[in-house]
Protein backbone atom coordinates (compact mmCIF):
# COMPACT_ATOMS: atom_id res chain seq x y z
CA UNK A 1 0.00 0.00 0.00
CA UNK A 2 1.11 3.64 -0.57
CA UNK A 3 2.81 5.46 2.07
CA UNK A 4 -0.31 7.85 3.61
CA UNK A 5 -2.78 6.25 1.91
CA UNK A 6 -6.19 5.56 3.76
CA UNK A 7 -6.93 1.77 4.13
CA UNK A 8 -11.15 1.47 4.44
CA UNK A 9 -13.44 -2.22 3.92
CA UNK A 10 -16.08 -4.05 4.90
CA UNK A 11 -16.35 -6.80 6.85
CA UNK A 12 -18.72 -9.89 7.59
CA UNK A 13 -19.33 -13.49 6.48
CA UNK A 14 -20.35 -13.64 3.85
CA UNK A 15 -19.15 -10.40 2.64
CA UNK A 16 -17.92 -10.41 -1.15
CA UNK A 17 -21.30 -10.23 -2.24
CA UNK A 18 -21.48 -6.66 -0.69
CA UNK A 19 -22.16 -3.62 -2.44
CA UNK A 20 -19.99 -1.41 0.03
CA UNK A 21 -16.52 -1.59 -1.69
CA UNK A 22 -18.23 -0.48 -5.07
CA UNK A 23 -19.91 2.38 -3.41
CA UNK A 24 -16.98 3.64 -1.48
CA UNK A 25 -14.48 3.72 -4.04
CA UNK A 26 -16.88 5.59 -6.37
CA UNK A 27 -17.12 8.15 -3.88
CA UNK A 28 -13.48 7.60 -3.16
CA UNK A 29 -12.77 8.15 -6.38
CA UNK A 30 -15.08 11.02 -7.53
CA UNK A 31 -13.47 13.16 -4.57
CA UNK A 32 -10.17 12.33 -5.80
CA UNK A 33 -8.92 10.89 -2.11
CA UNK A 34 -6.36 8.75 -1.20
CA UNK A 35 -8.05 5.65 0.02
CA UNK A 36 -8.73 2.43 -0.78
CA UNK A 37 -11.69 0.16 0.21
CA UNK A 38 -11.98 -3.64 0.02
CA UNK A 39 -13.83 -6.72 1.86
CA UNK A 40 -12.57 -9.14 4.36
CA UNK A 41 -14.19 -12.02 5.08
CA UNK A 42 -13.64 -12.96 8.73
CA UNK A 43 -13.96 -16.21 10.51
CA UNK A 44 -17.77 -16.98 11.75
CA UNK A 45 -16.66 -17.26 15.23
CA UNK A 46 -14.63 -13.79 15.67
CA UNK A 47 -14.50 -12.36 19.13
CA UNK A 48 -14.18 -9.17 20.29
CA UNK A 49 -10.32 -9.31 21.17
CA UNK A 50 -9.63 -10.78 17.54
CA UNK A 51 -11.53 -8.05 15.70
CA UNK A 52 -9.46 -5.73 17.43
CA UNK A 53 -6.15 -7.16 16.61
CA UNK A 54 -7.20 -8.15 13.37
CA UNK A 55 -7.66 -3.90 12.68
CA UNK A 56 -4.86 -3.01 14.02
CA UNK A 57 -2.64 -5.49 12.23
CA UNK A 58 -4.10 -4.91 9.20
CA UNK A 59 -3.82 -0.86 9.57
CA UNK A 60 -7.21 -0.20 8.86
CA UNK A 61 -8.11 3.50 9.07
CA UNK A 62 -11.74 2.38 9.35
CA UNK A 63 -14.39 -0.64 8.61
CA UNK A 64 -17.89 -0.61 8.00
CA UNK A 65 -19.68 -4.19 9.90
CA UNK A 66 -22.03 -6.53 8.14
CA UNK A 67 -23.38 -9.76 9.19
CA UNK A 68 -22.79 -11.42 11.31
CA UNK A 69 -20.60 -9.05 12.60
CA UNK A 70 -22.37 -5.76 13.78
CA UNK A 71 -23.25 -6.87 17.58
CA UNK A 72 -18.91 -8.43 18.84
CA UNK A 73 -18.18 -5.39 16.96
CA UNK A 74 -19.82 -3.20 19.08
CA UNK A 75 -18.38 -5.33 22.13
CA UNK A 76 -14.96 -4.58 20.74
CA UNK A 77 -15.29 -0.84 20.60
CA UNK A 78 -13.77 1.43 22.84
CA UNK A 79 -16.23 4.31 22.31
CA UNK A 80 -19.56 3.94 20.58
CA UNK A 81 -21.84 6.76 19.42
CA UNK A 82 -25.43 7.44 21.36
CA UNK A 83 -27.09 5.67 19.17
CA UNK A 84 -24.89 1.70 18.76
CA UNK A 85 -24.85 2.14 22.75
CA UNK A 86 -28.74 1.90 22.67
CA UNK A 87 -29.30 -1.00 19.94
CA UNK A 88 -26.00 -2.92 20.67
CA UNK A 89 -24.41 -2.53 17.37
CA UNK A 90 -22.27 -0.94 15.30
CA UNK A 91 -22.30 -0.62 11.35
CA UNK A 92 -19.15 1.66 11.03
CA UNK A 93 -16.03 1.54 13.07
CA UNK A 94 -13.16 4.31 12.65
CA UNK A 95 -9.49 3.77 14.36
CA UNK A 96 -8.00 6.51 15.81
CA UNK A 97 -4.64 5.63 17.89
CA UNK A 98 -5.26 2.28 17.49
CA UNK A 99 -8.96 3.23 19.67
CA UNK A 100 -12.22 1.64 17.93
CA UNK A 101 -15.00 4.18 17.68
CA UNK A 102 -18.07 2.88 16.49
CA UNK A 103 -21.45 3.93 15.35
CA UNK A 104 -24.36 2.62 13.44
CA UNK A 105 -25.87 4.76 10.11
CA UNK A 106 -28.39 2.36 8.88
CA UNK A 107 -31.07 4.77 10.55
CA UNK A 108 -30.01 7.75 9.41
CA UNK A 109 -29.46 6.33 6.08
CA UNK A 110 -32.67 5.69 6.16
CA UNK A 111 -34.10 8.84 6.84
CA UNK A 112 -31.79 9.89 3.75
CA UNK A 113 -33.57 7.24 1.32
CA UNK A 114 -36.66 9.21 2.40
CA UNK A 115 -35.58 12.28 0.34
CA UNK A 116 -38.29 15.07 -0.03
CA UNK A 117 -40.89 12.51 1.94
CA UNK A 118 -42.96 13.98 4.46
CA UNK A 119 -43.21 11.27 7.13
CA UNK A 120 -46.61 10.66 8.68
CA UNK A 121 -47.36 10.53 12.43
CA UNK A 122 -48.34 7.20 12.60
CA UNK A 123 -45.88 4.67 11.02
CA UNK A 124 -45.94 1.15 10.57
CA UNK A 125 -42.71 -1.23 11.56
CA UNK A 126 -42.85 -5.00 10.45
CA UNK A 127 -40.15 -7.03 12.40
CA UNK A 128 -38.09 -5.96 15.48
CA UNK A 129 -34.49 -6.90 14.25
CA UNK A 130 -31.45 -5.21 13.79
CA UNK A 131 -32.64 -3.07 11.00
CA UNK A 132 -36.06 -2.58 12.34
CA UNK A 133 -34.27 -1.33 15.86
CA UNK A 134 -31.85 1.62 13.96
CA UNK A 135 -34.77 2.89 12.01
CA UNK A 136 -37.27 2.85 14.67
CA UNK A 137 -34.28 4.92 16.71
CA UNK A 138 -34.27 7.41 14.04
CA UNK A 139 -37.86 7.77 13.20
CA UNK A 140 -38.54 8.32 16.94
CA UNK A 141 -36.23 10.89 17.37
CA UNK A 142 -38.23 12.84 14.44
CA UNK A 143 -40.75 15.28 16.39
CA UNK A 144 -43.34 14.94 13.94
CA UNK A 145 -43.38 11.11 14.35
CA UNK A 146 -45.94 10.88 17.28
CA UNK A 147 -46.02 6.86 17.04
CA UNK A 148 -44.35 3.73 16.03
CA UNK A 149 -46.26 0.46 15.77
CA UNK A 150 -44.20 -2.44 15.17
CA UNK A 151 -45.67 -5.47 13.98
CA UNK A 152 -43.94 -8.89 15.41
CA UNK A 153 -44.61 -12.82 15.22
CA UNK A 154 -43.37 -12.74 18.85
CA UNK A 155 -44.62 -9.78 21.31
CA UNK A 156 -42.67 -10.71 24.49
CA UNK A 157 -39.10 -11.03 22.94
CA UNK A 158 -39.67 -7.76 20.68
CA UNK A 159 -41.03 -6.32 24.20
CA UNK A 160 -37.49 -7.18 25.59
CA UNK A 161 -35.63 -5.77 22.44
CA UNK A 162 -37.32 -2.62 21.97
CA UNK A 163 -38.37 -1.21 25.32
CA UNK A 164 -35.59 0.97 25.87
CA UNK A 165 -35.86 2.78 22.41
CA UNK A 166 -38.47 5.18 22.84
CA UNK A 167 -41.65 5.86 24.42
CA UNK A 168 -43.18 6.04 20.90
CA UNK A 169 -43.32 2.65 20.24
CA UNK A 170 -46.40 0.29 20.14
CA UNK A 171 -45.73 -3.57 19.92
CA UNK A 172 -48.46 -5.60 17.86
CA UNK A 173 -49.06 -8.85 16.55
CA UNK A 174 -48.24 -8.87 12.49
CA UNK A 175 -51.11 -10.50 12.00
CA UNK A 176 -53.05 -7.54 12.84
CA UNK A 177 -54.74 -4.95 10.51
CA UNK A 178 -51.69 -2.93 9.33
CA UNK A 179 -53.32 0.42 8.40
CA UNK A 180 -50.50 3.24 9.02
CA UNK A 181 -49.74 5.79 6.26
CA UNK A 182 -45.79 4.27 5.93
CA UNK A 183 -45.06 0.77 6.20
CA UNK A 184 -41.73 -0.23 6.21
CA UNK A 185 -40.60 -3.82 6.15
CA UNK A 186 -37.35 -4.91 8.24
CA UNK A 187 -38.04 -8.71 8.19
CA UNK A 188 -36.64 -11.59 5.62
CA UNK A 189 -39.74 -12.24 4.53
CA UNK A 190 -39.96 -11.56 0.56
CA UNK A 191 -35.85 -12.75 -0.12
CA UNK A 192 -33.62 -15.57 0.54
CA UNK A 193 -35.91 -18.72 1.38
CA UNK A 194 -39.02 -16.23 1.97
CA UNK A 195 -38.45 -15.07 -1.60
CA UNK A 196 -42.23 -16.00 -2.37
CA UNK A 197 -43.22 -14.53 0.85
CA UNK A 198 -45.20 -11.45 2.35
CA UNK A 199 -45.20 -10.34 5.95
CA UNK A 200 -48.71 -8.74 5.68
CA UNK A 201 -51.93 -9.50 3.42
CA UNK A 202 -52.29 -7.62 0.54
CA UNK A 203 -56.12 -6.46 1.81
CA UNK A 204 -54.05 -4.94 4.33
CA UNK A 205 -52.96 -1.78 2.73
CA UNK A 206 -54.77 0.49 0.22
CA UNK A 207 -52.92 3.99 -0.22
CA UNK A 208 -49.92 3.85 1.87
CA UNK A 209 -46.47 4.15 1.13
CA UNK A 210 -45.22 0.64 1.22
CA UNK A 211 -41.22 0.38 1.94
CA UNK A 212 -39.08 -2.19 1.42
CA UNK A 213 -35.65 -3.10 3.23
CA UNK A 214 -35.01 -5.35 1.20
CA UNK A 215 -33.10 -4.71 -2.33
CA UNK A 216 -32.45 -8.08 -3.99
CA UNK A 217 -34.69 -8.91 -4.98
CA UNK A 218 -35.57 -5.54 -6.59
CA UNK A 219 -38.85 -5.80 -6.29
CA UNK A 220 -40.52 -8.06 -3.58
CA UNK A 221 -43.97 -9.92 -3.32
CA UNK A 222 -44.62 -7.39 -0.71
CA UNK A 223 -43.54 -4.42 -3.12
CA UNK A 224 -45.29 -6.36 -6.05
CA UNK A 225 -48.47 -6.50 -4.65
CA UNK A 226 -48.51 -2.98 -3.30
CA UNK A 227 -47.62 -1.66 -6.67
CA UNK A 228 -50.44 -3.38 -8.30
CA UNK A 229 -52.53 -1.98 -5.63
CA UNK A 230 -51.63 1.83 -6.59
CA UNK A 231 -49.37 2.49 -3.34
CA UNK A 232 -46.35 4.34 -3.63
CA UNK A 233 -42.92 1.89 -3.18
CA UNK A 234 -39.29 1.89 -2.65
CA UNK A 235 -37.19 -0.60 -2.43
CA UNK A 236 -34.24 -1.15 1.02
CA UNK A 237 -31.37 0.06 -2.28
CA UNK A 238 -31.55 3.28 -1.12
CA UNK A 239 -31.25 2.93 3.02
CA UNK A 240 -28.26 0.97 1.97
CA UNK A 241 -26.28 3.93 0.00
CA UNK A 242 -28.35 6.04 2.72
CA UNK A 243 -26.08 3.96 5.31
CA UNK A 244 -22.96 4.39 3.35
CA UNK A 245 -22.78 7.73 2.76
CA UNK A 246 -23.61 8.13 6.36
CA UNK A 247 -20.35 5.89 6.79
CA UNK A 248 -18.37 7.81 4.04
CA UNK A 249 -18.73 11.12 6.54
CA UNK A 250 -17.42 9.60 9.32
CA UNK A 251 -14.52 8.09 7.08
CA UNK A 252 -13.81 11.31 5.89
CA UNK A 253 -15.41 14.33 7.89
CA UNK A 254 -14.17 17.34 5.82
CA UNK A 255 -15.38 15.87 2.47
CA UNK A 256 -19.62 16.38 2.37
CA UNK A 257 -21.39 17.22 4.95
CA UNK A 258 -25.54 17.26 5.31
CA UNK A 259 -25.55 20.73 3.26
CA UNK A 260 -22.74 20.47 0.76
CA UNK A 261 -22.14 17.38 -1.39
CA UNK A 262 -24.32 14.57 0.61
CA UNK A 263 -27.27 14.59 -1.78
CA UNK A 264 -24.46 14.11 -4.92
CA UNK A 265 -22.68 11.34 -2.75
CA UNK A 266 -25.79 9.69 -2.16
CA UNK A 267 -27.14 9.90 -6.44
CA UNK A 268 -23.40 8.74 -6.54
CA UNK A 269 -23.93 5.45 -4.38
CA UNK A 270 -27.16 4.07 -5.37
CA UNK A 271 -26.66 4.78 -9.30
CA UNK A 272 -23.25 2.57 -8.64
CA UNK A 273 -25.18 -0.26 -6.76
CA UNK A 274 -28.07 0.13 -8.73
CA UNK A 275 -25.74 -0.21 -11.81
CA UNK A 276 -24.05 -3.11 -10.25
CA UNK A 277 -27.18 -4.96 -9.63
CA UNK A 278 -28.46 -4.72 -13.27
CA UNK A 279 -25.30 -6.69 -14.29
P1 LIG B 1 -32.84 -9.76 12.12
O1 LIG B 1 -32.09 -8.98 13.12
O2 LIG B 1 -32.71 -11.23 12.07
O3 LIG B 1 -34.41 -9.39 12.32
C1 LIG B 1 -35.40 -9.98 11.54
C2 LIG B 1 -36.76 -9.63 12.11
O4 LIG B 1 -37.75 -10.22 11.25
C3 LIG B 1 -37.00 -10.22 13.51
O5 LIG B 1 -37.81 -9.35 14.24
C4 LIG B 1 -37.74 -11.51 13.19
O6 LIG B 1 -38.58 -11.95 14.21
C5 LIG B 1 -38.59 -11.05 12.03
N1 LIG B 1 -39.05 -12.19 11.25
C6 LIG B 1 -38.30 -13.15 10.67
N2 LIG B 1 -39.09 -14.05 10.07
C7 LIG B 1 -40.37 -13.65 10.29
C8 LIG B 1 -41.64 -14.17 9.96
N3 LIG B 1 -41.75 -15.32 9.25
N4 LIG B 1 -42.75 -13.50 10.33
C9 LIG B 1 -42.64 -12.37 11.05
N5 LIG B 1 -41.46 -11.82 11.43
C10 LIG B 1 -40.34 -12.45 11.05
O7 LIG B 1 -32.52 -9.26 10.66
P2 LIG B 1 -32.09 -7.78 10.19
O8 LIG B 1 -30.63 -7.71 10.11
O9 LIG B 1 -32.85 -6.80 11.00
O10 LIG B 1 -32.63 -7.81 8.69
C11 LIG B 1 -34.01 -7.72 8.44
C12 LIG B 1 -34.24 -7.29 6.99
O11 LIG B 1 -33.68 -6.00 6.79
C13 LIG B 1 -33.56 -8.22 5.97
O12 LIG B 1 -34.46 -8.43 4.93
C14 LIG B 1 -32.37 -7.43 5.49
O13 LIG B 1 -32.09 -7.69 4.14
C15 LIG B 1 -32.87 -6.01 5.63
N6 LIG B 1 -31.79 -5.03 5.80
C16 LIG B 1 -31.62 -4.08 4.87
C17 LIG B 1 -30.63 -3.13 5.01
C18 LIG B 1 -30.47 -2.06 3.95
O14 LIG B 1 -29.52 -1.30 4.03
N7 LIG B 1 -31.35 -1.98 2.99
C19 LIG B 1 -29.80 -3.14 6.15
C20 LIG B 1 -29.99 -4.14 7.09
C21 LIG B 1 -30.98 -5.08 6.92
P3 LIG B 1 -38.07 -13.02 15.32
O15 LIG B 1 -37.22 -12.22 16.26
O16 LIG B 1 -39.32 -13.52 15.90
O17 LIG B 1 -37.26 -14.07 14.59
Amino acid sequence: MQIGKKSFCVIGNPVSHSLSPIMHTAAIKKYDLNAEYNFYELPSNLTQDRLRSWAVENHVTGFNVTYPFKSIAALACDELSEDSKTISAVNTIVIEHEELIGATTDGQGFLLSLGEYKLPADVAVLGAGGAASSIILALSKLDTVNEISVYVRNLVKAKEALQSLSKKIQIKEISEYVDQKLIINATPLGMGNNLDQSPIKTTQYSEAFIYDTIYHPHKTRLLLEAEAKGCRTQNGLGMLAGQAVEAFKLFFPDVISQDIGQKECYDLMLSTAEKKLRE
